[in-house]
């Protein structure tokens, strides 16, 4: 195993899925839906299979996924991207990422990014030689995640090349607000940086706790230096499909399609005219998905409280994380391998997600995109710890 890779062992969402699936315990770990996403797009699926659209498809994506995409982030959020040049579909937000950063970094060049933070972005950087540069991300004021901005402006320098922003945000369910952006944006312009910007949970920032999601790009200065991602799995409740797509200038999407070209080539041919379905439904689709999250996180959020959890509710995404203290334990690592055997529920530890563990120690997270019944008989067993 070559150097930079002997850092990464076994992903903790394979560890923590094995897990649940070995001890029978309900899996409020990996973040994934157990129902199925909306009928029209599993039919056009369905359709597109049998109707032979199963050979290589267009590098890029097919031309209706790339228009639909371009139309959704026009109705959406007031952004306009040529689909001929300007969007690219690649292998979910994961693929999308990894080329990113290797299409644009060079062997020592730094990336700002916030921890915790999405496992494969630590990894990706390092595949890229580049180096990390971490903003920690720190429960404060009423129980919100917020960001020093010290340390935001120290973490940018001559060699920083690009900013990897997650919002809303995995694994702490933060919303950046618009100021936070806002400097983001002024020091990604400032430092002359780019901006990478994973919006997967784009269509999930809750309209009781947060402003809204604001893309980084709608910002003054940051649509010619940002490519924008998102991904089918979280909106549309297929984290199997696998299909994802990355808006930005041309010069930006060039360096991640020479990069994509090479790691898959082309994606998942009949799955592509089906989320072009996906991606035109209504508005109503979109906003029934984020209620019946909201509704979800309420559910969750009261149990883990009565279950005697710390818990800071999120803004957005579908994850909350709890401080494990109040239940007298001092380690998230420790807590949640033990966790099956003690009750039946399984969750992530937060630190792993952290260079700075101490950071994240007492704190872990659980994902409630489940069924109520699900989620209720999670709160049960979790009731038992006390
Ligand atoms: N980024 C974040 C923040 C995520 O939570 C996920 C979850 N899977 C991904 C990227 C990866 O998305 P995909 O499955 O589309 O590769
Ligand atoms: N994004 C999901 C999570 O954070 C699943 C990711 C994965 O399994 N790689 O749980």
């Amino acid at each position: 195993l070559v150097t930079r890779m002997r850092p990464f062992g076994t992903t903790i969402f394979a560890e923590m899925s094995a897990l649940a699936s070995r001890t029978g315990a309900v899996n409020l770990g990996q973040g994934f839906p157990d129902t199925d996403g909306p009928p029209e797009m599993l039919a056009a699926a369905a359709e597109a299979l049998r109707g032979g659209q199963n050979q290589y498809p267009p590098g890029p994506g097919i031309p209706p996924l790339r228009a639909a995409v371009a139309a959704h982030q026009q109705r959406f959020w007031g952004l306009e991207y040529d689909p001929d040049g300007e969007i690219v579909v690649t292998a979910g937000a994961t693929e999308a990422i990894a080329a990113a950063i290797l299409g644009l970094c060079e062997p020592g060049d730094e990336v700002v990014c916030f921890e915790p933070y999405y496992d494969s972005y630590a990894a990706s950087i390092a595949l890229a030689g580049a180096l990390r540069r971490p903003v920690t991300l720190r429960p404060g004021a009423a129980g919100r995640y917020a960001m020093d901005p010290d340390e935001l402006r120290a973490a940018f320098g001559p060699r920083t090349r690009l900013v990897l922003l997650n919002s809303p945000h995995n694994p702490t369910g933060k919303v950046f607000t618009p100021a936070e952006l806002t400097l983001v944006a002024e020091l990604c312009r400032e430092y002359d940086a780019y901006a990478v910007t994973d919006e997967v949970y784009e269509h999930l920032a809750f309209t009781d706790a947060a402003a809204g999601h604001m893309p980084l790009a709608t910002l003054p200065g940051m649509r010619e230096r940002t490519l924008r991602i998102s991904s089918a799995g979280k909106t549309f409740s297929c984290t199997g499909w696998k299909v994802g797509w990355t808006s930005g200038p041309s010069s930006l999407v060039s360096a991640l399609l020479r990069v994509k070209q090479f790691l898959t080539f082309v994606n998942a041919a009949p799955l592509q005219p089906a989320v072009a379905v996906a991606l035109g439904l209504d508005d109503s689709y979109f906003t029934d998905f984020r209620a019946g999250m909201q509704a979800r996180r309420d559910q969750l959020v009261a149990g883990l409280a009565d279950a005697g959890f710390d818990v800071l509710p999120p803004e957005g995404t579908y994850f909350v994380t709890a401080d494990v203290t109040p239940l007298g334990a001092r380690d998230g690592v420790e807590f949640c391998r033990a966790l099956p055997e003690r009750c039946g529920v399984v969750a992530v530890p937060t630190q792993v997600f952290y260079d700075d563990s101490e950071a994240g120690r007492r704190l872990v997270r659980f994902a409630f995109c489940k069924r109520p019944d699900v989620l209720a008989e999670a709160v049960t067993r979790l009731q038992q710890l006390v």
